[in-house]
């Protein structure tokens, strides 16, 4: 209760009041009628409009205050509107004051959990989460003005300023992503050409040792898991020493590469080749039998002994002739990629010995 009234039961009555006393007494009363009647309507103004205090019934009831408080001649209905009034003005200011500090805890709480999150999304941007922080601490202090309306101005300013440091960080990032993204498929078609370049030979653009030596080990593992037939083909050229000692290394060089180009002409999709070391090739033959791939060894070895080496140094001459023997042997169930090898070798070295020029199979040598 504010204040209340003091009900004088037992004061004497005014024996006679002359005219101008009376007069002057009323003029206090009017004066006090009034001047309570304006601070009831000042009261109304710190009425806040929140759902949870019941502010609206508050306004009306302060208004019904104001106008009894104005109107009202009854000294004993004067009294019990201002007590109830009183009452329930003093409930009133302390719920409001316990919403607000409520109010208040919450609305930290909240800018608390926003700039930790957001400060949280890129623990690698430090000036971006400096920044951040430093705005939610503001945004923190906003809740000790006690205008609400200056607080709601001030978060609208800082919440501006938040979203737009938002907007730039994710400018930023986007311009970072784009740059990391260009970055990265430089990075992957220069992978791709590295390994390209890791697998291919040097000098004659086929397929070196190691991309042949992984591939055989494929091939026995698919032939092993599922059997299908295939032929390795040895080609090495035939006294290709001569070929440098009389020509030169370099022509040696082209000549090397003219000799792997003729041993693709009639590869297939399914087959491979490779330079199996120096003036050798390995040419893989995919759902070949021992026969058939018999017969295409030795139709490499008539295309290179039919055709002639122009060589640059001398274009008039009729151009050198060459040739290459080939030893051939066919997968078989349990075969291992060194066994394969070693049979094709041997057939290889047969074909040597046997007068160059030919293709040998690996049966020749079980023959005999
Ligand atoms: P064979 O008929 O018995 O195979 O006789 P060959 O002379 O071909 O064999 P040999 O093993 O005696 O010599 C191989 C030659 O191949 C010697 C080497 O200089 C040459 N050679 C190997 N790699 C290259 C290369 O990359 N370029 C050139 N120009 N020559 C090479
Ligand atoms: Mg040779
Ligand atoms: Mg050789």
């Amino acid at each position: 209760m504010l204040f209340s009234f003091r009900r004088r039961e037992s004061a004497p009555e005014p024996e006679s009041l002359n005219e101008a006393e009376f007069e002057r007494i009323r003029e206090r009363g009017d004066f006090f009628r009034l001047a309570a009647r304006a601070a009831v309507d000042h009261l109304r103004r710190f009425v806040l409009d929140l759902n949870e205090t019941g502010g609206e019934r508050m306004q009306a009831r302060l208004l019904e205050l104001g106008e009894t408080l104005g109107t009202e001649e009854r000294l004993r209905r004067l009294q019990s509107a201002w007590e109830s009034g009183s009452e329930a003005i003093a409930a009133f200011a302390e719920r409001q004051k316990a919403c607000l500090r409520d109010r208040e805890t919450e609305l930290k709480q909240i800018i608390d959990i926003l700039t930790r999150a957001m400060a949280a999304v890129d623990l690698e941007n430090r000036d971006y989460n400096r920044s951040l922080l430093e705005q939610g601490k503001r945004l923190e202090n906003l809740t000790h003005l006690d205008d609400i309306k200056k607080v709601k101005a001030a978060v609208l300013q800082e919440s501006f300023q938040l979203r737009e440091a938002v907007r730039e960080k994710e400018a930023r990032d986007q311009r970072r992503i784009e740059s990391l993204s260009r970055q990265v498929e430089t990075l992957r078609r220069e992978l791709e050409t590295v390994r390209r370049e890791a697998e291919c030979d040097a000098l004659t653009g086929i397929l070196n040792r190691r991309a042949f030596d992984r591939a055989l080990s494929d091939w026995v593992s698919r032939s092993t898991a599922r059997p299908q037939e295939f032929c390795l083909v040895l080609v090495d050229i035939d006294d290709f020493k001569n070929v440098n000692d009389t020509y030169g290394h370099l022509a040696g060089d082209r000549i090397l590469c003219t000799v792997a180009r003729k041993c693709a002409q009639g590869l297939g999709e399914e087959d491979l080749l490779a330079r199996f070391g120096g003036e050798e090739f390995a040419i893989l033959l995919g759902g070949t039998s021992l026969r058939a791939g018999m017969k295409r060894a030795a139709r490499i070895c008539g295309a290179v002994a039919t055709a002639r080496y122009v060589l640059e140094e001398s274009p008039a001459e009729p151009g050198i002739r060459l040739s290459v023997s080939a030893g051939v042997a066919a997968w078989r169930a349990g075969d291992t990629a060194s066994a394969l090898i070693e049979r094709a070798d041997r057939a290889l070295y047969r074909a040597k010995t046997t007068g160059k020029n030919r293709a040998v199979s690996e049966k020749e040598i079980q023959a005999g």
